[in-house]
């Protein structure tokens, strides 16, 4: 096995948490080595071509995991330098500060986190800089306090978007500009597509190879190695403190030793790589690595009105959040709306292959496409577990009736807004976009394998930073919150274990 030079810390994931962290360390001059399985995306025919995307499953993974009912699929998570955020929808938004307390919801309460929204605001607005979030303050009626703007205007409406804006607030409802990373003009050079589900060529979409890791690369002190696959971590022989990494790389077995490691795989791979990594899981005696997975509750909701024409190209603007702390009539929460990126009819042939492509086209013409997300709750039986190199995700949904709910809210609204056809299609265990919560942070190292600042109760060199971390899933996209704890953490890391 051959060894690679000491670094002082070693990242595994080039993701959202991996990428973030790593800007918020190099400034420190610490030696960082980063290792990503996958390689950098770049520009070919199917980067902008919804057939290949859509149809062909091109940028998806050569992988299959086993679902709860021993099920092979082909997941929708994505190996590239950066991660899922490659092919993410880019929207940058924060947990409401409530999420941050136990909620009661219909079917359960959630925990809360070990600390309050307070804790964090300060790195939520270090996040939005970095990851140059486009907002407004003061739309959303659930927004939480903000001790800094966001650093550049809301992504302007489209025409048909304006007016589908004002149609949702003449029905009552309070719709507001989406945070979200993306430079439009730019993007739009590249291609007349949304950004939405599909890949980055460095096209103006902020993902964490063009926010986290360009910022972090620009220090001589950080360095990526691509196509290299984290195998193992490996213990001291006190069996407490990590010595190192066993990594693959162009078919060789490698190691390095680290006086510290981040672990940001993504919440299923990391939860795997600790599985794998000794008797039992590796940082798992509370038994609970792999353990309260999450991924919102999820449906695509398309709003028909064959009087009128949609001609949005990208589409994604609008949010509304007049249901995510009760149901207007006093019943508990039911979760956030937003627009999907626009979903023409290839995408649509995607997902309905009996119906001609045409008539597809005629549909998404008159379509407006909605995405209603639901919270889901932690489940020590929604898991991960692994057997050698298969992973097994069994992931239980739970709090079903409250997405039940949205829809029908939303269906109802729209309705009321004059669309004489709704069609809806909940996402399925194949689209693990917001997965979550597998290595969680918690104040008792019982409960939870990772202290609030994501180190490892029982292994005190390494972090785990990624949306494993997340203790809840809240009803909002999750990449925000990752990269607000990631900057919190390197700083702590930096004030605590590089002074040491
Ligand atoms: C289609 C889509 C749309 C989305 N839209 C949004 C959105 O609009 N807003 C939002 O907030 N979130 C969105 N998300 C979710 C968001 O992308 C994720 O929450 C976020 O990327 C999670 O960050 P992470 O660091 O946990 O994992 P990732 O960003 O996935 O990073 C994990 C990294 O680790 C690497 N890796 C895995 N295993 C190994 C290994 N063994 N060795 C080395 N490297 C490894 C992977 O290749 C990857 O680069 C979307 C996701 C998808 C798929």
């Amino acid at each position: 096995m051959t060894e690679t030079a000491t670094p002082d810390i070693v990242i595994i994931g080039s993701g959202m948490g991996g990428a973030t962290c790593a800007a918020g360390l190099a400034p420190s001059g610490a030696e960082i080595l980063i290792l990503e399985r996958g390689e950098r995306l770049t520009r070919s025919a199917a980067t902008r071509d919804p057939r290949a995307i859509f149809q062909r499953g091109v940028f998806r993974p050569q992988e299959t995991w086993i679902d709860g009912a021993g099920r092979a699929f082909n997941p929708g998570n994505y190996y590239y330098v950066g991660g899922n955020t490659k092919l993410f929808g880019a929207v940058l938004i924060r947990y409401r500060s409530e999420d941050f307390r136990p909620i009661e919801h219909a079917d359960g309460a959630t925990p809360g986190w070990p600390f309050d929204y307070a804790a964090l605001e300060p790195w939520y607005g270090r996040a939005e800089a970095l990851y140059q979030a486009r907002g407004t303050l003061g739309q959303d009626p659930t927004e939480p306090l903000h001790s800094s703007p966001y650093p550049l205007p809301p992504v302007p409406d489209e025409p048909a978007i304006a007016a589908v804006r004002h149609r949702m607030a003449r029905v009552g409802l309070r719709p507001f500009s989406l945070p979200m990373g993306i430079d439009v003009e730019k993007w739009l050079a590249g291609g007349k597509t949304t950004w939405d589900s599909f890949p980055d060529v460095g096209d103006g979409k902020m993902d964490a190879e063009a926010g986290g890791l360009a910022a972090a690369l620009a220090h001589p002190n950080v360095r990526l190695k691509t196509g290299a696959r984290a195998e193992r971590l490996i213990l001291e022989s006190d069996g407490e403190r990590l010595k190192g990494v066993e990594y693959r790389v162009g078919g060789e077995t490698r190691f390095v030793t680290a006086k510290l490691v981040i672990l940001s795989a993504g919440a299923v791979n990391s939860a795997a790589l600790l599985l794998r990594s000794a008797e039992g899981g590796l940082a798992n005696r509370s038994g609970m690595v792999g353990r309260h997975f999450m991924n919102h509750n999820t449906t695509a909701v398309l709003a028909i009105d064959p009087r009128v024409v949609n001609d949005s190209v990208y589409q994604k603007t609008l949010g509304i959040n007049d249901y995510y702390f009760g149901d207007g009539r006093g019943g508990p929460p039911l979760g956030n709306i937003q627009l999907l990126g626009r979903v023409t009819g290839p995408i649509l042939k995607a997902n309905v292959k009996w119906a001609p492509e045409w008539s597809l086209d005629w549909v998404s013409r008159h379509a407006v496409d909605w995405y209603a997300m639901s919270e889901d709750l932690p489940n020590p039986e929604s898991r991960v577990t692994i057997d050698g190199a298969q992973i097994h995700l069994d992931w239980k949904r739970s709090n079903w009736r409250t997405h039940v709910g949205l829809v029908a809210k939303l269906r109802e609204r729209l309705r009321a807004a004059g669309y004489p056809f709704v069609l809806t299609r909940p996402f399925d265990r194949r689209t693990p976009s917001h997965q979550c919560g597998t290595v969680r942070i918690g104040a008792d190292p019982r409960a939870a394998p990772l202290d609030p600042y994501c180190r490892a109760w029982d292994c005190p060199n390494l972090f785990v930073v990624d949306a494993s971390f997340l203790p809840t899933s809240a009803a909002v996209n999750p990449s925000l919150s990752i990269a607000a704890q990631a900057l919190r953490v390197a700083d702590h890391i930096v004030n605590v274990d590089l002074k040491g």
